[in-house]
């Protein structure tokens, strides 16, 4: 995908609905500067984003973050905005350094049902049966992490999970989602390195190479020049064209005959112009 197509395929999935009874949506902080985001998975076997949605808009809820990525059991999934892109979050915690619910904005991904958990690993998830699941979360996943890179201005270094935010001492203890994104070859490396391909492509469709740049100048100077005459030199022009001592040199792009009126000419041209108005003259 292209970030175009990131940008568009997210919104087409994605509605804006924010828990305005959660904690984090009525204490209305913001995150002015971005560096990066938390990307988190549930933690539990449940596929409704409605479900978190309804558990996250409450007063009483302990948690908030800014989308909810879900129902990719039923379709291409979809990606409920719960809070302002741009509101602080209550998503990772605290660890040894601070938090970055400070400096990143978050999300919960959803997880497929029928697997349970003995403490962050997952017991009983069945790999081949999820991988239709995990192939549009996935989709979805890189293309919302472009998203919120190209919206929010962070850098692809600034993308991290849960479990990332620990070990750097700015979350709590939790091993989402590389708990699950090795279950099917996947890891935050992965994650970033397709972000990252995303983001360079979009350079390379919206600038020249040095090489296409160069040949597209030259081509524009050639047309520029080659049809671009002075109204002093109309009347010799239609002349030497009529009487035949001139034809173009096929078209131009806009279909006119290309007749290279700002071309140097050769004394082998010359000769054979000459040659041409004396023949025309019966002098030769
Ligand atoms: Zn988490």
């Amino acid at each position: 995908m292209t970030v175009q197509e990131c940008i568009s395929y997210v919104e087409s999935h994605m509605e804006v609905r924010y828990a305005t009874q959660n904690g984090a949506y009525r204490a209305g902080r913001t995150i002015s500067n971005h560096q990066g985001c938390v990307n988190h998975s549930v933690g539990c076997a449940q596929p409704k984003a409605d479900v978190f949605f309804n558990s996250m808009n409450k007063t009483s809820a302990q948690w908030g973050v800014n989308a909810i990525l879900g129902d990719f059991h039923t379709g291409e999934g979809r990606i409920l905005v719960t809070l302002d892109l741009k509101a602080r979050p209550w998503g990772c915690g605290a660890g040894s350094k601070g938090s970055w619910n400070n400096t990143k904005i978050q999300w919960e991904v959803c997880e497929p049902a029928g697997h349970t958990y003995a403490g962050g690993t997952m017991i009983a998830y069945d790999v081949e049966k999820n991988q239709a699941y995990f192939d549009r979360m996935w989709k979805m996943l890189v293309a919302w992490n472009v998203y919120c890179s190209v919206k929010l201005g962070y850098p692809v270094s600034g993308i991290s999970d849960h479990a990332e935010s620990y070990r750097a001492g700015y979350g709590s203890n939790h091993s989402d989602m590389v708990q699950w994104l090795p279950k099917h070859g996947k890891s935050m490396d992965a994650l970033r390195t397709e972000v990252q391909a995303i983001l360079e492509n979009k350079e390379d469709d919206d600038m020249l190479t040095y090489e296409q740049w160069k040949e597209y100048m030259t081509k524009y100077r050639q047309e520029l020049q080659d049809n671009d005459c002075g109204d002093w030199s109309k009347e010799a022009r239609e002349w030497s064209i009529r009487v035949g001592l001139f034809a173009g040199n096929g078209t131009t792009d806009d279909g006119q005959p290309n007749m290279m009126w700002q071309d140097q000419l050769s004394r082998e041209q010359a000769a054979q112009l000459f040659y041409r108005f004396a023949k025309n003259a019966g002098l030769a």
